[in-house]
């Protein structure tokens, strides 16, 4: 549907070329008005070398039917050309629409034929003798000449003509109309001398044969008439050149019923009725046919008044050119028409394609202005440039940080560097973003209003066109809570240190650098003294009080590196790596007078024993084994009474 314009227009344009350039040969046929002669040369010189050919004709030509004239034939449509002599103004005349394109014969070879012994030499002789004529229209030169000459018709004795060549030797033929180029050999032969009179030794010159068509033909196909003009044109040029190679064609090919010798006379006294030499083959004057058409109107009172026009082939010309031009015309108008059919239909499918385009532009662009608002509301991100200075964040950013749009951008991204994380970390991070590799790890950041929010993080390096890094954007995602559960799992609900669990991990880690490292570490295990009376007698919540506030006193009182949680009840254990039996004694120590210094609410003083021990260098050496010294020391320390410090 949618493309028959397009198909539609093709199928115009195909036809349009296909008829004006279509390599079809035309198909035409030649009447002639006598037998295969050299009389007619000139057409089967063009049809043996190709001539008609060249102009893309098919030629048969037909031989004489004796019963029609060719005008007639051609009018009745049995051939597209003829021959024939002067008779076509006679026909013109009678308003029969022959056209003549090519006059070939300058001078009429019609003319009377007598015997030489008959004395009978110039039209008067011709009183009270046998004449046999052509039909009339073909003999009108003669009758001219014995009308100019006053030669009363009504004392000329009419005889049968019978297109017998040799009529002449009958009794009762005294004269008889002839070709000058044919029949005068046959008599030379018999050796009978003979005399011709020409009508044109009086003044009547009459164009012989001439090449015509219908008018018809020339006005709907001038083109092939023009073509078949030049071929015909071009042959007789030919066989006046090669006039004994062409008598050998129409003798041996094409069956010419005369002899050689015969056929070279026709060609010698043919010549001198063409006379390629001096007029162009072909050319004619109108004004001869207007003297022609006088002396037949002169011969026939039916005739008068009639006037002579269009038998010249250029009287049609301008609107035969015309005619061409309507055609090319119409054929460009009609590619023009088909070529804007195409096009209106192209820009208007064009139009729709671009509308098309735009539509699914728009929407695509909504559903990627939706996607960004998504991943704006609902993703933590953030560009730095290579300073750190933040030049964007989404609002999902702006929710976490709890900070304005315009508070952020143009901050150094530290702006939201929790105090918890070790400086090492950050300047890790961005020594590998700068060296273009991604980053991801998890971070625990400052809001605006001092809360911290954990995220875990992936950095990715922005580069400019040459690859130079000039910022990164990070991606995070909050995992507070997951942070927030996994301190629940490893903190001891009543004081917040780490629990038995976190303190064995811890332990295990250090172990396992002492195992490799030979780094020791120490442990101090703490007990609360006589924690069972301060329940019995203060009740269990001031019993919890002095849990709390013994928790704060350790880890209040111990190295950064150490790590402090409750073993469980009223038991407490430090892990001191690197540290010395030394060290930890002395931490110990400073441990049990913090304790013992302390104010308990409602209770006074409360005192704690101490059990310290250190890694030894040993294959066997556990986690257990530690321990159970660290027991068995602070196990001492209640023996000797307490509120000391004893290691093992
Ligand atoms: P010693 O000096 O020999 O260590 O005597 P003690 O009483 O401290 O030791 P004992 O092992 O006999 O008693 C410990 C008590 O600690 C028993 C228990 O009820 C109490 N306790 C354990 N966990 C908690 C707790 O979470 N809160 C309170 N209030 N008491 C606890
Ligand atoms: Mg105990
Ligand atoms: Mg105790």
């Amino acid at each position: 549907m949618l493309k028959s314009p397009v198909v539609l227009s093709c199928i115009v344009l195909l036809c349009l070329c296909n008829h004006t350039f279509a390599n079809e040969k035309d198909r035409v046929k030649l009447q002639l008005k006598w037998n295969t002669q050299f009389q007619f040369a000139g057409y089967y010189a063009a049809l043996e070398k190709g001539f008609y050919a060249e102009q893309n004709i098919d030629l048969t030509i037909l031989q004489p039917n004796f019963i029609k004239s060719t005008a007639d034939s051609v009018l009745d449509g049995e051939a597209e050309f003829g021959v024939a002599d002067s008779s076509l103004v006679l026909s013109r005349l009678n308003n029969k629409k022959v056209v003549v394109l090519a006059a070939i014969f300058q001078h009429s070879p019609a003319m009377l034929l007598t015997k030489k012994a008959d004395n009978i030499f110039g039209p008067f002789e011709l009183a009270g003798k046998n004449v046999a004529r052509r039909p009339v229209e073909s003999d009108a030169a003669v009758t001219a000449m014995l009308e100019v000459e006053h030669v009363n018709l009504s004392n000329i004795n009419e005889v049968y003509y019978t297109r017998d060549d040799l009529g002449l030797l009958s009794d009762n033929v005294d004269a008889m109309t002839v070709y000058s180029t044919d029949q005068p050999f046959l008599y030379h032969e018999l050796g009978i001398a003979t005399h011709l009179i020409n009508p044109l030794n009086y003044g009547i010159d009459f164009y012989g044969d001439m090449l015509f068509t219908s008018e018809t033909l020339l006005r709907e196909n001038p083109d092939v008439a023009m073509r078949f003009k030049a071929a015909s044109i071009k042959g007789w040029r030919y066989a006046f050149d090669h006039t004994e190679e062409v008598i050998d064609w129409l003798k041996n090919k094409y069956g010419a019923a005369k002899s050689i010798e015969h056929l070279r006379f026709e060609a010698k006294a043919t010549k001198e009725m063409v006379l390629p030499d001096l007029v162009e083959i072909g050319s004619f004057n109108p004004d001869r046919f207007e003297r022609i058409a006088n002396i037949y109107i002169g011969q026939n009172s039916e005739l008068e008044g009639r006037e002579l026009t269009g038998i010249d082939y250029r009287f049609h010309t301008n609107s035969v050119i015309s005619a061409l031009w309507v055609k090319w015309i119409i054929i460009i108008a009609a590619v023009l028409a088909a070529l804007l059919v195409l096009f209106i239909f192209l820009s208007k499918r064009l139009r729709t394609l671009v509308n098309e385009r735009t539509k699914a532009l728009q929407r695509t662009k909504l559903d990627l202005q939706h996607y960004v608002d998504i991943v704006n509301k609902n993703i933590i991100i953030s560009t730095v440039n290579i300073d750190n200075y933040i030049i964007d964040v989404s609002q999902a950013f702006l929710d976490i940080s709890k900070y304005s749009r315009d508070e952020l951008i143009g901050q150094h991204h530290s702006i939201i560097r929790h105090p918890d994380m070790a400086a090492t970390i950050y300047e890790k991070m961005w020594e590998t973003i700068h060296s273009g590799i991604s980053w991801k790890g998890e971070l625990k950041c400052l809001a605006k209003d001092g809360s911290a929010f954990w995220v875990d993080v992936v950095m990715e390096p922005d580069h400019d066109e040459h690859g130079n890094v000039i910022g990164c954007t990070s991606i995070r995602h909050d995992i507070s809570d997951k942070k927030r559960i996994e301190k629940l799992s490893e903190t001891d609900h009543l004081t917040g240190l780490f629990n038995r669990a976190k303190i064995d991990t811890f332990f295990n880690l250090e172990m396992q650098k002492f195992h490799r490292y030979k780094q020791h570490v120490s442990v101090v295990m703490c007990d609360v003294d006589n924690f069972k009376t301060v329940n019995d007698m203060y009740g269990h919540q001031l019993g919890d009080n002095v849990l709390i506030e013994v928790a704060r006193v350790l880890s209040s009182n111990i190295r950064e590196v150490d790590i402090v949680g409750r073993w469980g009840g009223e038991e407490f254990m430090i892990i001191c790596p690197s540290q010395d039996i030394e060290g930890a004694m002395a931490l110990a120590e400073k441990l049990r007078m913090c304790i013992a210094a302390s104010e308990f609410p409602e209770l006074g003083k409360v005192t704690a024993s101490f059990g310290v021990t250190t890694s030894k260098i040993d294959e066997d050496e556990t986690r257990e084994s530690i321990v159970k010294r660290a027991d068995e020391a602070l196990y001492i320390a209640k023996q000797l009474g307490r509120d000391r410090v004893i290691h093992c």
